[in-house]
């Protein structure tokens, strides 16, 4: 295993957990380095410098350098706190399923400057924002173009012709919308016409303008309802996707070592 020298990093820090009597283990995400699950030693104890530096949802600079198994974060500064997204539980509610959107899709030690900034963005307009939610919906539609699962808005997803503005439905599996036809042949689950508007107009504007789009009751537990099927589609096939490269690293593993184990027996005989 190549050492990684110590390094500066910008960072935001999406959560984390205690460690022994005084430690924790926080989850950073890096432009440069994807995920990083880095020590920060002592910060549980009162007079800790480091620990107002290292809070989840924020943003700073981080010193770290390699330690046993994980980085040591050896030293910390501020450059958001976003206090918005502490003092207000629906803010800050819409800020951690960011974060946990992030963290089950992001890779340690690989670069991912566009996730990073789009976090980073809808962290600043969820501060200020009158409706939270719209930022998170605004932000997954990105995310998923992002992960390679963009959802298709414009033709139908299972013969291809141009569907109408009523009567569609959305098939996350397929990836996006069906044509009433299709729809109407069992494919998909209901797509409304306010919310294919919304998807739309999501698509191509900016989150404030988004944000002050007025969508009803219906609307959005409808649209909430498509969006978390096209993200667990996205991450179902990302978990498959990493335990096959496991399985398969792990295979090349043993392959190896039996193929070792049986060229010793060879040489013994
Ligand atoms: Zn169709």
């Amino acid at each position: 295993m190549p050492r990684i020298r110590p390094t500066r990093t910008e960072a935001i820090v999406l959560r984390q957990r205690s460690l022994g009597e005084a430690d924790r283990i926080c989850v950073l995400f890096s432009p440069t380095r994807g995920r990083i699950e880095a020590v920060a030693k002592g910060v549980r104890k009162p007079l800790s410098k480091m620990s107002g530096h290292v809070e989840p949802l924020s943003r700073g600079q981080f010193g770290l350098a390699p330690g046993r198994s994980l980085d040591i974060i050896t030293d910390a500064q501020t450059l958001d706190s976003w206090p918005e997204l502490h003092d207000d539980v629906v803010r800050m509610t819409e800020a951690l399923a960011l974060s946990e959107l992030v963290d089950r899709s992001t890779d340690i030690d690989v670069a991912a400057g566009p996730l990073y900034q789009l976090l980073r963005h809808s962290f600043d307009a969820l501060a200020v924002t009158p409706s939270p939610k719209a930022i998170r919906w605004w932000f997954t539609l990105r995310f998923l173009d992002q992960q390679g699962y963009r959802p298709e808005l414009s033709a139908c997803v299972r013969c291809r012709s141009e569907v109408g503005p009523e009567g569609n439905g959305y098939a996350a599996g397929e990836g996006g919308v069906v044509c009433q036809r299709c729809y109407e042949s069992g494919i998909g689950q209901r797509l409304s016409s306010p919310v294919f508007r919304l998807l739309r107009y999501m698509r191509r504007s900016s989150c404030e303008a988004t944000a002050q789009v007025r969508v009803d009751a219906d609307a959005s537990a409808e649209l909430e309802r498509h969006l978390r099927s096209s993200l667990e589609q996205t991450l179902d096939s990302r978990l498959r996707s990493r335990s096959f490269a496991e399985d398969l690293a792990r295979a090349e593993t043993i392959g190896r070592s039996a193929a070792l184990a049986a060229t010793a027996k060879e040489r013994e005989e």
